[in-house]
């Protein structure tokens, strides 16, 4: 017999098309609600004879929460026969659109967990706890709704200028290394348009030829990392865009020499690696920072401490190049560019510091895509940026993300796609959660 006498307050809450809900229990803090569907005359699917009952069997399926708590739909499922005796359909289970056979969850439920992981934010974790189902359950469900988006060429459609840079992926640890990947970036509409694993010319190479030479060809304008291999991949695929390094890519390769010269005078005036008294220690990261940044204190400061660790002013002309090379990209024109450029290349050789030597001569490789910057507004801007510092976040909260698809998936279901729907209320009073 069945449960359920039809209680019209509790099918409303339950609000599943074709079910009647009818008993609800609270079963360790959860609210376990009976339901059945409420169709008495079946027809056999082989002979279109009506069915008879066969019985029935009870299914529990997570659901969206209700009233602030988790909620499992005990579905008391019929079995049917078909009485004809040589239909050879015999019995079966119903179904509903809503549950997948064997399913965990919900067809809306797994909906909604997609949503906060996609709309929301919320981490694959955080989402399955917050539904009380394994982390594999979640992940299923975020990648059903997921993948067919990331799979629509159509998505790729449109884009005029990209962003390619290489970002880490996995830390190294005692037996492996450091593992990169290389993401491209939609610079007018700041998405994430796809994460590869490596960073290499042919990673890039790949990809760019998997896109094809129509979608190469709406390319005007490439930004690009100097630190890794793209520029011949760019260079083949895409002849008539525009290459930039962009002001971050650059002033990284400045402050790279001035860590080196640091390191290397610190070793060599004190003998050992930087510990927290050493004078060039403490101001390793203030000689970073932009010198419009520094108050008149901490310039002050700064500057004492270079006299008592940097004997031979190296690490000051280090500062003062990066300084330099600042701003040929604070310019107002290309002509403008070129010449503080020149001031930069003579500042370096004037220094004779080797590591100034060499970073001179990187630059002047790049030199065109440094002034190309002064053509192009839209080659570095703090919107790309920030998609950028959102996936580093994204990448931080999930920890040991060790799967490149899984990684995929979520930086671009969270950064690469625009959802039609703006992120819903959590419906019917769900209790908060995490964001982590
Ligand atoms: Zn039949």
């Amino acid at each position: 017999m069945s449960r359920i006498q039809g209680s019209r307050g509790a099918t409303m809450l339950v609000g599943l098309a074709g079910f009647a809900a009818g008993v609800s229990e609270l079963v360790d803090g959860e609210l376990w609600l009976w339901v059945e569907t409420v169709a008495d005359v079946v027809g056999c699917s082989g002979c279109g004879t009506r069915a008879v009952g066969h019985g029935r069997s009870v299914t529990l399926v997570r659901d969206l929460p209700m009233a602030g708590r988790p909620t499992v739909l005990v579905w008391s499922k019929r079995r049917w026969r078909c009485p004809e005796a040589d239909c050879a359909v015999r019995t079966w289970s119903e179904g509903t659109p809503e549950i997948a056979p064997r399913a965990v969850l919900t067809e809306r439920a797994r909906r909604r967990l997609a949503g906060m992981v996609n709309v929301d934010g919320d981490s694959i974790a955080g989402a399955a706890a917050h539904f009380g189902v394994g982390w594999h359950t979640a992940n299923r469900a975020v990648a059903d709704h997921t993948d067919p988006r990331i799979d629509d060429p159509g998505r790729l459609e449109g884009v005029e200028a990209i962003g390619v840079d290489e970002k880490r992926f996995l830390n190294a640890t005692p037996t492996s290394r450091t593992t990169y990947t290389t993401r491209i970036v939609d610079l007018d509409r700041h998405r994430i348009l796809d994460v590869i694993p490596g960073r290499s010319r042919d990673v890039l190479d790949g990809w760019l030829t998997q896109r094809g030479d129509h979608w190469c060809a709406q390319i005007r304008l490439a930004t690009l990392d100097p630190a890794a291999g793209y520029r011949k991949a760019l260079e083949d695929h895409l002849p008539q865009a525009t290459l930039v390094v962009d002001h971050f890519h650059a002033i990284r390769l400045a402050n790279q020499a001035i860590d080196d010269i640091r390191r290397r005078v610190q070793q060599h005036t004190l003998g050992h690696r930087g510990r927290k008294a050493d004078p060039l220690y403490q101001i390793r990261r203030v000689l970073l920072t932009a010198d419009e940044r520094l108050s008149e204190d901490r310039f002050q400061w700064m500057k004492a401490l270079l006299n008592a660790g940097d004997p031979d002013g190296e690490v000051a002309a280090a500062w003062i190049a990066k300084e330099h090379l600042r701003d040929v990209y604070r310019a107002r024109d290309k002509a403008h560019a070129r010449r503080r450029m020149i001031a930069f290349y003579i500042h370096c050789a004037d220094a004779e510091v080797p590591e100034l030597n060499r970073l001179a001569r990187t630059t002047s490789c790049w030199a065109e895509q440094i002034f190309a910057y002064h053509r192009t507004g839209k080659a570095s801007n703090g919107r790309v940026e920030n998609t950028h510092m959102l996936a580093e976040k994204i990448r931080r909260n999930a920890h040991g993300f060790t799967n490149h698809d899984n990684y995929r998936r979520r930086l671009i279901g969270r950064l690469g796609i625009k959802w039609p729907t703006p992120p819903t209320a959590r419906i019917r009073g769900c209790q908060p959660h995490s964001a982590a």
